[in-house]
Parts: C-alpha cells; sequence; structure tokens
C-alpha cells in the first residue's frame, strides 16, 4: 500500500509546467493544449493552461455579444429617430464600445428602469436589456437622456408619463426591499413551515 504521501507523488510525477496566463499555477502538462497552426499539431504546447484559454475565450464572446446587440440597438433608434448612425455617434455620444460596456454593466447590475431587477433571472437573458431615450421630445444625447431599462419597464413607459413612471419606481424599490426579506425568510425556513400548515 502506497501512503498518501506517496501516491500523491505518483500522481504528480509527470512533467509539470507553469501557465503563462492569469492563474500562473504549475499543472500536469496534459493540461496545455497542443499548439496547433494552420490545421498541424505541433508537438509544443500551448503557454497557457486549457483553464485560463477557455475563461479568455467566454470573456471575449460575452463582451461581443454586448457588441453585436448595441450595433443593433442603434441601427434601430438611428431607423426610428431619423438620424445617420455616423451622426449618432459623432453629435450625440453613441459610441459603440462606451454603449457595450454600459450595456453590460446594467447587466450585471440590473435595470436601470423602474423596476431594478436584476437581468439575470428574466427569461431572455440579454435580450431582455433595450436602450429607452427617456425624453423623447429632448434631443437623444447618449447617457444624458439614455437609459439601459428592460424590455416590460420598456413596454410600461409607452403608455405613461414621466411622473407616473417615477411613482411606479418608488412603488417597485419598496416591492424590492420586501422581496430581499422574504428571500431572506425563506431560506431561513418560514415560507416552508407555512406551506406545512397550510397543506396539513
Ligand atoms: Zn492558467
Ligand atoms: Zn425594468
Amino acid at each position: 500500500m502506497l501512503g498518501i504521501q506517496a501516491a500523491e507523488r505518483r500522481l504528480f510525477d509527470v512533467s509539470r509546467k507553469q501557465c503563462q496566463g492569469p492563474c500562473g499555477l504549475l499543472h500536469d502538462e496534459i493540461f496545455f493544449h497542443k499548439a496547433t497552426r494552420a490545421g498541424y499539431i505541433y508537438p509544443a504546447r500551448s503557454n497557457v493552461c486549457q483553464a485560463c484559454q477557455q475563461e479568455a475565450r467566454d470573456t471575449e464572446k460575452f463582451r461581443d455579444r454586448f457588441l453585436v446587440k448595441c450595433r443593433s440597438t442603434r441601427r434601430h433608434h438611428a431607423r426610428k429617430l431619423g438620424i445617420p448612425v455616423e451622426v449618432l455617434e459623432s453629435e450625440y455620444g453613441w459610441y459603440l464600445p462606451r454603449m457595450a460596456h454600459e450595456a453590460e454593466h446594467v447587466y450585471g447590475n440590473g435595470c436601470q428602469g423602474p423596476c431594478g431587477r436584476s437581468f439575470s433571472g428574466m427569461a431572455n437573458g440579454h435580450h431582455d436589456l433595450t436602450l429607452d431615450i427617456i425624453d423623447r421630445d429632448a434631443p437623444p444625447v447618449y447617457g444624458a437622456n439614455t437609459r439601459w431599462i428592460c424590455m416590460t419597464c420598456n413596454r410600461s413607459k409607452g403608455k405613461r408619463s414621466l411622473a407616473e413612471m417615477a411613482r411606479l419606481s418608488v412603488c417597485w424599490a419598496r416591492w424590492n426591499i420586501w422581496k430581499k426579506k422574504f428571500d431572506i425568510d425563506n431560506w431561513a425556513g418560514t415560507m416552508f413551515e407555512g406551506l406545512v400548515q397550510r397543506i396539513s
């Protein structure tokens, strides 16, 4: 029987290599993809571990998604406003990288409209994110007169005045505080106890 230390030594008795990516850890060589170029596989392996490579690719894809989304959002608004995309960018500050950065931020932090809900809980992910022109009678200056809100808030805005939207925000804020408390209670078991009382 091998002692634990001996077993560990045997397990790790393979050639190891230090990742040159963010983790910087010493890994088993198998954790580094074989370097490929134009379809040929070289015996040499990548200097960045598999996990660091994967994470970099995922982050990039996530960023790209917001860029693609912002490009189509901008095109859509340009058509609706009757202002060319180039003018929206140069005169009104609709600069794609900034838009994508802010869209990503709001996606992570919640709707900027009355509901303030988190996007991760919504059914359609980043499709639920829309760019709202707050005051449609004022110039559409990006950042000053725009905000990223969810589809539901955007739809409900169509029928309401800005004052009504402000009143709705107050209602949502109170509800969100209640919800947060409820979620905590839920974990503490009160909801479950209530349920048991109701069905027994
Ligand atoms: Zn790594
Ligand atoms: Zn919302």
